[in-house]
Parts: structure tokens; sequence; C-alpha cells
């Protein structure tokens, strides 16, 4: 995979992306990844970027020009542009699942108070991470690339990714490492006995019980299994609550 990112601000994407897991998969070899100043395709002796809204108004506006040209040199057969936006689809892991089977990611970064309006025709799709307004475009690529390339094939353990939060609709079952007893807590009896079918059944209750408490509204949005059907009805039944499994020291 290839991934460039057009922002005002590249050092703001560089550190994130030497680091760390981003760094080691940049290594590897599995996502090359570029970051490209805006400011080369700025207008004029002072390579500008940014005008003042029609209409008057508070802030400042990126011009369309010098977005196009960066795209016009970046965007080849088989990219994929994306504008990081406000206003864009919700960004989530299914949307990070599709996007890491693409080749090409081109991420335009604005900043003020965004982009003229015209550069929406130039995009394939228009992500936003959140309800929130942040000062920039480069966070919400970060957190988009970074959610991506940890999904390309032999970037970190498969099976960390097939079991995590949202990969299955649902949030990840509790996790525990040592000490077997923290400040007068032990750990669920089943995860030291040895029982990996019986590890495999608690963990996929755990599961769904977390998501009943804190997200139900992922399990509405999702098709359950037979199997997960009757644990969700035993959990939502009136004392059908199986206990939290904590059993001391373990
Ligand atoms: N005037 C814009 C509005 O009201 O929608 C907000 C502009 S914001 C200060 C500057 C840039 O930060 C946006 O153009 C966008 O690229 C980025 N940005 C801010 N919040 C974002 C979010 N939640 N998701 C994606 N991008 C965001």
């Amino acid at each position: 995979m290839r991934i460039d990112l057009v922002t005002l601000f590249p050092a703001m994407l560089e550190g994130p992306l030497s680091g760390s897991i981003p760094g080691r998969i940049r290594e590897q070899g599995l996502a090359e990844i570029h970051v490209h100043d805006l400011r080369q395709w700025g207008l004029g002796r002072h390579r500008s970027v940014d005008d003042a809204p029609y209409g008057g108004g508070a802030g400042m506006v990126l011009r369309p020009e010098p977005v196009a040209a960066a795209l016009d040199a970046l965007r080849g057969p088989g990219s994929t542009v994306i504008l990081l936006d406000p206003s864009g689809e919700v960004f989530g892991q299914a949307r990070a699942v599709e996007l890491a089977t693409r080749p090409h990611l081109v991420l335009v970064c604005p900043r003020y108070e965004g982009v003229d309006d015209r550069i929406r025709d130039l995009v394939d799709l228009e992500l936003s991470i959140g309800d929130y307004v942040l000062t920039g475009g480069e966070l919400p690529a970060l957190v988009v690339v970074d959610a991506v390339i940890r999904l390309l094939p032999g970037a970190i353990d498969d099976a960390s990714t097939v079991e995590e939060s949202f990969s299955d609709g649902l949030l990840e079952y509790p996790q525990y490492t040592r000490p077997a007893t923290f400040r007068g807590r032990g750990i669920p009896a089943v995860l030291t006995g040895g029982n990996h079918e019986a590890v495999r059944r608690w963990r996929q209750e755990e599961s769904l019980r977390r998501t009943l408490e804190r997200r139900p509204d992922l399990l509405a949005s999702r098709p359950h299994r037979a199997d997960e059907r009757r644990i969700l009805d035993a959990l939502d039944a009136p004392g059908g609550d199986q206990g939290r499994g904590d059993t001391g020291a373990g």
C-alpha cells in the first residue's frame, strides 16, 4: 500500500508515523508513506494557499488551486482520495478494513475554516473522526492511517486484529496479565484453568456482556448467531446475569 498525505504541517505527521508500530510497518515495506507540504503547490512568490471567504466571516479558507494541483500530481489510476472533514462519513472499523484493501490512499488535511467547497468534487471519500472540531486534518488523518495500516497483512499478529473491539461488531472481552492479585482483586479462575474451550466461551460471553452494558447500539445494528442470541437472552433476562466470574486470585 502507498499512502500520500497533503498538509501544511508535515512535522505533525512525520513524528507519529515514524515511531512504534507505524514506523516498523514502514521499515518492513508493508506501507510506503509520503508526507507532502501543500505549500509546494502554493500560488505566487509567497506560495499562498489560503484566502478570505466569499461573503465575509471569520477565518481563512484554503484555495482550491493548490489542493487540486496536489491531487493532480499524486492521483493515479488506483488512488482513493480522502478529504478529512467534520461533515464526512464518521470513520469506523468497517471503513478501516475496507480501506486496508486499497492500493493507494491520498489524504488531504485542511486547516483554517477548511477548504473551498469545490474540492469535494475532486475527492472519492470524505471522512470525519467524530462530532467535534479540531484545528486541522492532521490528527484525523493520523487516526485513519494508523487504523488502516495495522490491518495490513503482516503488520501485527493477525489474531490481535481478529479478536479486538469492533472487528466482529462487539467490544473486546476483559484482558488480564500478572500479577494474579492486584489491590485485592483476582482474575477470573477460568483463565488459569487450562481449558481452552472454557476460555473461549467465557471471552465470548464477556464480550457480549460488555457490549450490552456499554454499547447496546452496536448490538442493535448487528445480526447475532444462535449461540450469541442464547447468551444475550440469558444476560438480558431478569436475574439472568451469570456473574463476572471474578473468583479470586485464580
Ligand atoms: N469550519 C469547519 C466546520 O465548521 O466544519 C471546521 C474547520 S476545522 C477548524 C479545520 C479542518 O480540521 C477541517 O477542514 C478538517 O480538515 C479538520 N477537522 C476538524 N475536525 C475534524 C473531524 N472531526 N474530522 C475530520 N476532520 C476534522
